[in-house]
């Protein structure tokens, strides 16, 4: 596995940020906001049609609020997966969507 989208250590501020210490020794703080906001589920991002067309997501969550996670776990060795205080939880976070996240915010 790429070292680069391996964690050794994952820390949840649950009001905050996720904290992520990556195998080549790099650190990441996502904030949570922009995590939820990056929600990478169908429902938040939008389902696409058969001709490839994006759907405009069926909730529209208000951001406006603090973003709270009540939690978050392994999913297979690839993946986090976040519940969020309004009991969202099919987004699946690979670790390497989550470091392309931190080098985008950096
Ligand atoms: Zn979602």
């Amino acid at each position: 596995m790429d070292s680069r989208s391996t964690p050794v250590r994952l820390h949840l501020k649950k009001s905050e940020a996720l904290e992520i210490t990556w195998a080549d020794g790099h650190e990441s703080i996502l904030p949570l906001r922009m995590l939820r906001r990056m929600c990478p589920c169908a429902g938040c991002q939008g389902e696409r049609d058969l001709l490839g067309r994006q759907l405009l997501p069926v909730v529209k969550t208000s951001f406006d609020g603090p973003i709270t996670a009540l939690g978050a776990e392994l999913v297979g060795n690839y993946a986090l997966r976040i519940e969020w205080a309004d009991h969202h939880q099919s987004g699946i976070y690979s670790f390497e969507y989550l470091r392309s996240l931190a080098g985008s915010h950096q």
